[in-house]
């Protein structure tokens, strides 16, 4: 038996293009297109290239978006100012800071800062509680991204077991809310998780989110598992020339690929997904303030 591949890249843009249809009805309400807003403290290349992209998708499915780009010392107060100025601005319905601030910066005060109805990147106090409490609000994008490839390969989730490898804040934890919220039965694990291995066998759904190239192993896939690869790990690739790098997952593809049900695959996997999910959050942020209704299932 063999895998079938879950395009995240042909699902995402599925995605992209059915948030552009919802954010077209909304503009006719709100006299513009849905704008997320995206703030850059920086010059890290890993950030322009994301924050590149997620404008660029962003414009490509019509809706509009405001880059707040600021050189790497910039003060604190400063960045929490453009987010206080972005919160007031009733043009902005979501807001966006990219990760990782430079080191003088606190994170969490910045993020505490985003008024929670904007906050597309799901991360903020408010937008957690509310994922807890199974209130409506915005979910964190990547585990988002990771419960509709589920869905879209197994359909109904209700009474799969679940095992998420990691609990961050980003990925590990929200992604186990998620699936609970689904009716699956969810296991985190984590770096003190006994018998890693075995564990993982007895997940339907296994989810990787560790940040290690390739660690989840071909045994310990349950044959016919769904495994979804957060991880994107850049590895040396001698075979392509010196000097050259290529992305991993978490789980070692090669040796999965040939008993898992379904498996996504890195790249083009969750990734894809993440600035889906993003550009999904955005229409549904400027849906929910202007009290315009949302199709179901959106
Ligand atoms: P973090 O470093 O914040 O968290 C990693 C988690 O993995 C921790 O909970 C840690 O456990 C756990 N872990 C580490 N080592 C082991 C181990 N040996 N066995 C079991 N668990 C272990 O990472 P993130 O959650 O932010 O990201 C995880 C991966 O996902 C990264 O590769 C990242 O690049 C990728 N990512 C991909 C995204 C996408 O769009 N596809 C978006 C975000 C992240 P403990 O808590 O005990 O230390």
């Amino acid at each position: 038996m063999s895998a079938h591949l879950i395009d995240g890249k042909a699902i995402a843009a599925e995605i992209d293009a059915r948030a552009g249809e919802v954010g077209a009805e909304l503009a006719k309400a709100l006299g513009r297109p849905p704008c997320l807003a995206v703030v850059l403290v920086g010059d890290d290349p890993a950030s322009d290239v994301y924050v590149r992209n997620k404008v660029r998708r962003t414009e490509a499915a019509g809706l509009t978006s405001i880059e707040m780009r600021k050189p790497a010392d910039v003060s604190e107060v400063e960045v929490i100012e453009i987010v206080e100025g972005l919160n007031r601005d009733d043009s902005v319905d979501g807001i966006l800071v990219q990760m990782p601030l430079p080191g003088h910066i606190d994170t969490n005060r910045v993020i505490g800062r985003i008024d929670p109805d904007k906050d597309v990147d799901g991360l903020t106090e408010v937008s957690a509680g509310r994922l807890v409490l199974s209130k409506p609000g915005l979910r964190p994008c990547t585990p988002a991204g990771c419960v509709l490839l589920a869905e879209r390969a197994l359909g109904d989730l209700s009474g799969k077991s679940v095992v998420v490898v990691g609990r961050s804040i980003l990925v590990g934890k929200p992604a186990a809310l998620l699936f609970l919220e689904k009716n699956a039965t969810v296991t985190i694990a984590h770096s003190r998780t006994a018998d890693l291995p075995a564990l993982c066998r007895t997940a339907d759904i296994l989810v990787p989110a560790v940040g290690r190239p390739q660690m989840i192993r071909g045994d310990w896939v349950k044959p016919g598992a769904c495994v979804l690869d957060v991880g994107i790990n850049r590895i040396d690739a001698p075979e392509r020339g010196e000097g050259k790098a290529r992305l991993v997952g978490d789980a070692a593809f090669d040796e999965i690929v040939g008993h898992a049900g379904w498996i996504t695959p890195v790249p083009g996997g969750i990734g894809p997904m993440t600035i889906a999910m993003l550009l999904r959050n955005t229409v549904i942020a400027a849906g929910l303030r202007s009290n315009q209704p949302l199709p179901d299932g959106f």
